[in-house]
C-alpha cells in the first residue's frame, strides 16, 4: 500500500475548504435556532438563510425568491423534474418529456418514474460521437405538448459541456421550458441563468468544496412548479421542512469562494489535465481520450484502455494511492457498461477499459507526475495478465 494519495476523484465529490467549515460552525453551534421561529435564536438563523440567498442569488443572476434550497442535487433534479412536468400538467394537457441519453441517473430515472407511474412519454435525446447534443436534434423533437427539457450543463463522466444557451433559445421558441443540471459546471462555468436561458437549474454544494446533502434549485419566476416534499411553508412553500441553515451557509460560502477562484484555477487545472491526457496517451498504446477534448470541464480526463477491465486498473491505482472511478454500475456482480460511454458509440468492451480522473485546484504537478509514472507500467501489467489467461484458455476445435 503506498502513503501517498493522490484525489482525482473530483466529479464524485469534493473535500470541505476549511473556510466553509469556520463560515458554517456557528451555526451549529451557538446559532442553532430554527429559523422559522420569532424570538432572537431564530431571527439570527433567518438572518444567515437570508444573507446566504442573496450571495446565491448574485452569483446565479437571478433573485432571492428564485432560489430554492434542497437537500442536494439528486433533491433538486428531483424537483424540477417532478415538480415542473406534474404541474404544467395540471395546467394542461402537458404530457411529453425530452432529456438527453446522458444525463446522470438522477434525471434519467426521475424521467423514467414520470413515465411509469404518471404517463408521461419521454424522448432521449442522442448525443455525437464526442458526447454534444446536437441542437437540431432538439428542435425535431420538440411538441406542442412538450412539458419539460432537460440537459445537462457538463457530464460528470466525460466533462462535455453543452450548448446550454442555444439549446434554451430553441426551446424558449417552442414554448418549452428548459431545466439544466449544473451540478459538475459550478466553479468551472458561468452560471448566469440569463445567459443560459434556463427556467430551472440544479446546484449541489458538495461538488465545489462545500458540505454533503444540501443543494439548490432555482426555478424562473412563474415556472410552474409543484412541491414535491409537503409540510411547512419553508422556501416560499416550495420545499418544506427546517432548513439546514449551516449547511446552506456553507453550500453559499463555498459558492463564492468557488466563483472567486474560477478564472485562475479553471486555466491551472486544464493545464495539468493536459499534461496528463497527453501523457498517457503518448506513453499507452491503444489509449484514448472519450469526449470531446476541446468542449470539456478543465478538471476532467476520460482515458479508455483497449484489452483490460477499468475496474481491475482502479484496484491497482488505488493500491498505489490513486483514486479515480468509472461510470459502470455493478448490479448483481455484473458489471453494467456506462450508459454515457454506450451513447458516444463505444462498444461496451471499450466502455469498460475507460476510467474517469477527475481534478481539483489542489492538485499539483507532482500529483500528475506520480500518475504518469504509475498508470503506464500498471497498464501494461493488466494487459500483460490478460494475454496469459487467452493463452491458457483451451482452444475450440
Ligand atoms: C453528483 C451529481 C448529481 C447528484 O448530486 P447529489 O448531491 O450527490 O445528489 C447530479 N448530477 C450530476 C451531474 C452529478 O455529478
Amino acid at each position: 500500500m503506498s502513503e501517498r494519495t493522490v484525489y482525482l476523484d473530483h466529479a464524485a465529490t469534493t473535500p470541505l475548504d476549511p473556510r466553509v467549515l469556520e463560515a458554517m460552525l456557528p451555526y451549529l453551534t451557538e446559532h442553532y435556532g430554527n429559523p422559522s421561529s420569532m424570538h432572537r435564536l431564530g431571527r439570527a438563523a433567518l438572518q444567515a438563510l437570508d444573507d446566504a440567498r442573496e450571495q446565491v442569488a448574485l452569483i446565479l443572476g437571478c433573485s432571492r425568491r428564485e432560489v430554492i434550497f434542497t437537500g442536494g442535487g439528486s433533491e433538486s433534479i428531483n424537483l424540477a423534474l417532478k415538480g415542473a412536468a406534474l404541474a404544467r400538467r395540471m395546467a394542461g394537457a402537458h404530457g411529453h418529456l425530452i432529456v438527453s441519453a446522458i444525463e446522470h441517473h438522477a434525471v434519467l430515472h426521475a424521467a423514467e418514474y414520470l413515465q411509469q407511474h404518471h404517463g408521461f412519454e419521454v424522448t432521449l435525446l442522442p448525443v455525437d460521437e464526442r458526447g454534444l447534443v446536437r441542437p437540431d436534434d432538439l428542435r425535431a423533437a420538440l411538441r406542442p405538448d412538450t412539458a419539460l427539457v432537460s440537459v445537462m450543463y457538463a457530464n460528470n463522466e466525460i466533462g462535455t459541456i453543452q450548448p446550454i444557451a442555444e439549446l434554451g433559445a430553441i426551446c424558449r421558441e417552442a414554448g418549452a421550458p428548459l431545466h439544466t443540471d449544473a451540478v459538475q459546471a459550478a466553479g468551472a462555468l458561468p452560471l448566469d441563468v440569463e445567459t443560459l436561458k434556463v427556467d430551472y437549474l440544479s446546484l449541489t454544494a458538495h461538488k465545489f468544496h462545500g458540505p454533503k446533502g444540501v443543494g439548490l434549485l432555482y426555478a424562473r419566476r412563474g415556472a410552474p412548479l409543484l412541491p414535491q416534499i409537503n409540510g411547512g411553508a419553508q422556501e416560499r412553500r416550495r420545499r418544506a421542512g427546517t432548513e439546514n441553515v449551516a449547511g446552506i451557509v456553507g453550500l453559499a460560502a463555498a459558492l463564492t469562494l468557488a466563483e472567486e477562484r474560477r478564472p485562475t484555477s479553471a486555466e491551472q487545472v486544464r493545464a495539468l489535465r493536459e499534461r496528463l491526457v497527453d501523457g498517457v496517451l503518448a506513453a499507452v498504446p491503444d489509449s484514448w481520450l472519450n469526449g470531446d477534448r476541446v468542449r470539456r470541464l478543465p478538471g476532467n480526463a476520460n482515458l479508455g484502455f483497449a484489452g483490460l477491465e477499468g475496474e481491475s486498473l482502479l484496484l491497482l491505482l488505488d493500491q498505489a494511492g490513486i483514486c479515480a472511478s468509472s461510470g459502470s454500475a455493478c448490479t448483481s456482480g455484473s458489471l453494467e457498461p456506462s450508459h454515457v460511454l454506450l451513447a458516444l458509440g463505444l462498444a461496451p468492451e471499450a466502455a469498460n477499459g475507460s476510467v474517469r480522473f477527475s481534478l481539483g485546484h489542489s492538485i499539483t504537478e507532482a500529483d500528475i507526475t506520480y500518475v504518469l509514472e504509475t498508470l503506464p507500467p500498471l497498464v501494461a501489467r493488466l494487459r500483460a495478465v490478460a494475454a496469459q489467461g487467452a493463452e491458457r484458455e483451451p482452444v475450440a476445435a
